[in-house]
Parts: structure tokens; C-alpha cells; sequence
């Protein structure tokens, strides 16, 4: 389906295939057209080179968290409950904090596995889990 643009009455009508010249069914005038040279009107917009680029791991979401320096905190200092602080979530790094002593590190394998999720899971199930979520103390 090729669409044009009458030149002298101003409408849009289609063809089924490209042709050297058509008739405007609302007009009458004949015209020459350039195959290529004007591009149907239905053609979807190309979108900008990147647009489309899913957000990367370091990169911020809407949210302005970034799960790439989460799983960074998570990873060297989630014993102290870094990530829940800079996800704004301090009541649960306390817990995670007091679970640490509590534990004596074992529950570092939670906070190893916390670091694995926010490396694979979408930037949208990263913020909806740990960033909107009411939950205080968000675990996986
Ligand atoms: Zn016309």
C-alpha cells in the first residue's frame, strides 16, 4: 500500500502498487510521482539511533537507582546494609545490619545472592521490588 499526497487538492489516497503517475480520486489531477522520493505517509517514523537501547545495568531508571551500584554496595559493604540505605530504605539496612551480627555473616549468602539478582533482573523488576515496593526490608 503506497500512500500520496495530491498536489493540487491537498488529500491522502493509497495505491496498492507503485506506479509512475496517478489519478487523485477526489481531484482528478494526474500527477507524476517519484517513487521513493515521497515517502508514503504510513511509513513508521524511523526512531533515533539508541532509542530503543534497554537500560543498562549502571545506567539510572526512572527511579534514579541504578541496580549496578546497588549490586556494588550489596556486594562489598551489604553487611552493613548499604544497598537498603541508598535504596532508600533505612530501616531495612539496619535489619540487615543487626542480621549480620546476628548471623555472624552467614547471612552474607542472602546479601551474594541479592548481588547476582540485581546484576540479572530488569531495571523494572529491580525498582518495583526494591525501589517502590512499601516493604521495608525487600528480600529478593
Ligand atoms: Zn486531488
Amino acid at each position: 500500500m503506497i500512500t500520496y499526497n495530491c498536489p493540487k487538492c491537498g488529500k491522502t489516497f493509497t495505491t496498492q502498487t507503485e506506479v509512475q503517475s496517478v489519478k487523485c480520486p477526489y481531484c482528478g489531477e494526474v500527477f507524476q510521482t517519484v517513487y521513493g522520493q515521497q515517502p508514503a505517509q504510513g511509513a513508521p517514523n524511523q526512531a533515533p539511533y539508541g532509542a530503543q537501547r534497554p537500560i543498562g545495568v549502571f545506567d539510572e531508571g526512572p527511579s534514579g537507582k541504578s541496580r549496578g551500584v546497588a549490586a556494588l554496595l550489596v556486594f562489598f559493604l551489604g553487611g552493613f546494609g548499604a544497598h537498603y540505605f541508598y535504596l532508600g530504605k533505612a530501616a531495612g539496612g539496619i535489619i540487615c545490619f543487626l542480621l549480620t551480627m546476628i548471623t555472624c555473616g552467614l547471612w552474607g549468602i542472602i546479601l551474594l545472592i541479592q548481588t547476582f539478582l540485581f546484576f540479572t533482573m530488569s531495571q523494572e523488576d529491580f525498582e518495583r521490588k526494591f525501589v517502590y515496593s512499601t516493604s521495608t526490608f525487600p528480600l529478593f
